[in-house]
């Protein structure tokens, strides 16, 4: 097929969460319920990481009276995966840090389904064909790839120092801990001390607290931004010093022989993570569910939902709810429980990107995650590097771009109207200059949109009234998405979704041990 210009045109789709779902519900243009009122004990709404972990302890706990309603065709939200002949792919998140030692459930889960395969002297041991191999990360810095994310030549001796005196106080706090006898950083969050002395890092910007610092090294500096937008989607001006801090303090990950420093990934990403999880419940599934209405009802709520293949609306009465959506459709789908908030969400664009053979490049060989300096986006990871099929010959690409220098509003509209070829055209221009090599055997770029990809932690974040509200939020109406926690990880939804599900159980009277 020729394009525009008589040059070919790439294969490829464009795809996203479904706005037109999400539309329907901002404009709540749902026909009312129909039919008697059914019963049911517990309702999770939204089939993200954080509902699917919720769904799972309810089933852990050998509780069997809920369904999750979630409004897409399929469960698994922003963790979500696609397929082709060459690979399985992801569409959003790609990776889990081996967890802290707080993050008993999450411990628990990943025993359960083999990724940890045992103790040491009572310390996690995991499954090397999980963890990610070797080379994890390269970076192209002045035209060679290098191993890791942070140049190691041709910078100057101050630049080098600025990076040491980062580290040694990224250390301090990695290592503090507060009056309350809490890690100052803890993952999940919920778990960091409350110590004034570390809050008061919410009050600035990142940035702020960089230049205050004396941190103005400018490559530590794109390094830091990298670093923001790679895992909050937002440039450090706004980002809360806390949650800067705490991309490098948090984590502590708890395993043998070196381990905790690694990551556990899979060609799907957390598709692999949220997929067992909905197989695990797969009889309580309900897809193409938009949970549209919550009030309460005595000591329960009703809750109204559509479903989109029969094209009608429903009333359930619940004894529990569990809003696991994000929090500013929470607060539209029940306002009488949560409170709208000033919360922001970065949007970010992701493309698969099949060749016919592995990328190569001067320097060190090919990595999991590769990311160039002199680009805008944040590089790809190679989707069949832990498997077999990496043997040199066709694999997949995933390119991340978080939209983070326009507000979240432009950019949405960008989103919304920018056509399929010029995002492939821009993807396609990225790769090459990274990978020259790679021209020819680029067979497709399919594009996947995310307007409200992530939650922004910005400098207040910790005390935001409508977080806070539905962190303390009681039965029958409870909250568990990863907005709870301000940061966008995988962990934080999980840890969400199962103390919401704690919350269910210990109202309904059921017995269990908590695993939170
Ligand atoms: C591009 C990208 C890369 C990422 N990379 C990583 C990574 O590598 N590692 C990591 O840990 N994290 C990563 N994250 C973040 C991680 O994916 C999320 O933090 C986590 O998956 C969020 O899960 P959640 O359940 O809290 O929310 P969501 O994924 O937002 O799930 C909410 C669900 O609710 C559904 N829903 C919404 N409204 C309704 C309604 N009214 N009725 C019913 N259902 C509804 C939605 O369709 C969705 O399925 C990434 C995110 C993105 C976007």
């Amino acid at each position: 097929m020729l394009g525009g210009c008589g040059e070919a045109a790439i294969a490829g789709k464009l795809g996203g969460a479904d706005w037109q779902r999400g539309h329907l519900l901002r404009d709540r243009r749902f026909p009312a319920p129909q039919g008697p009122i059914e019963e049911i004990d517990v309702l999770i709404a939204g089939g993200g990481a954080a509902g699917l972990a919720a769904g799972w302890r309810l089933a852990e706990a050998g509780f069997d009276r809920f369904a999750l309603f979630e409004m897409e065709d399929l469960t698994g939200g922003n963790a979500r995966s696609g397929r082709n002949a060459v690979s399985a792919y992801p569409l959003g998140a790609h990776y889990l840090p081996v967890p802290n030692r707080e993050a008993t459930a999450l411990r628990h889960m990943l025993r359960q389904f083999g990724m940890m395969t045992g103790e040491q002297e009572g310390v996690p041991v995991y499954d090397p064909y999980q963890l990610c191999a070797d080379l994890e990360e390269r970076l192209l810095w002045r035209g060679r790839w290098q191993e890791g994310l942070y140049p190691t030549s041709g910078v100057t001796a101050a630049d080098r120092d600025q990076r040491a005196a980062f580290d040694r106080r990224m250390d301090a706090y990695r290592k503090a801990v507060g009056a309350d006898g809490r890690p100052a950083f803890a993952i999940p969050m919920a778990y960091s001390s409350i110590d004034p002395i570390f809050r008061a890092l919410d009050g600035v910007s990142f940035a702020k607290w960089l230049d205050d610092e004396g941190f103005t090294s400018p490559v530590l500096r794109a390094y830091l931004r990298y670093c923001c937008r790679d895992d909050y989607g937002s440039e450090a001006e706004h980002v809360s010093a806390w949650a800067g801090i705490h991309y490098f303090a948090g984590r502590r990950g708890w395993a043998t022989q070196g381990d905790g420093d690694r990551e556990l990934t899979w060609p799907e990403g957390n598709g692999r993570l949220v997929s067992l999880m909905a197989q695990r419940i797969r009889p309580h599934l309900r897809p193409a569910h938009s949970v549209f209405h919550v009030e309460r009802d005595g000591d329960g709520a009703l809750v109204d939902l559509f479903d989109h293949t029969a094209r009608r609306s429903r009333r359930l009465r619940a004894k529990a709810v569990i809003m696991a959506m994000p929090h500013f459709v929470a607060a539209r789908v029940a306002p009488q429980f949560a409170a709208e908030g000033a919360m922001s969400y970065a949007p970010w664009v992701v493309a698969n990107v099949t060749v016919g053979r592995h990328p190569e490049g001067k320097g060190v060989s090919l990595a999991w995650d590769n990311v160039s300096t002199a680009s805008e986006a944040l590089g790809y990871v190679v989707a069949t590097h832990q498997s077999e099929a990496n043997d040199g010959g066709p694999t997949v690409l995933t390119w991340y771009l978080p939209l983070s220098k326009e507000s979240p509003a432009e950019a949405r509209k960008i989103l919304m109207t920018r056509p399929l070829r010029e995002w492939q055209t821009m993807v396609r221009e990225d790769l090459l200059a990274m990978n020259p090599d790679l021209d020819g055997v680029i067979e497709r770029i399919d594009v996947w949109r995310w307007g409200h990809a992530m939650i922004r932690p910005t400098p207040g974040f910790l005390s935001d009234p409508a977080r806070l509200g539905a962190v303390a939020a009681q039965p029958p109406v409870l909250f568990a998405h990863s907005d709870m926690s301000g940061l966008s990880l995988f962990e934080e939804a999980h840890h969400r979704g199962v103390c919401a599900a704690e919350a269910a159980l210990s109202e309904l009277d059921h017995p269990f041990e908590s695993l939170a």
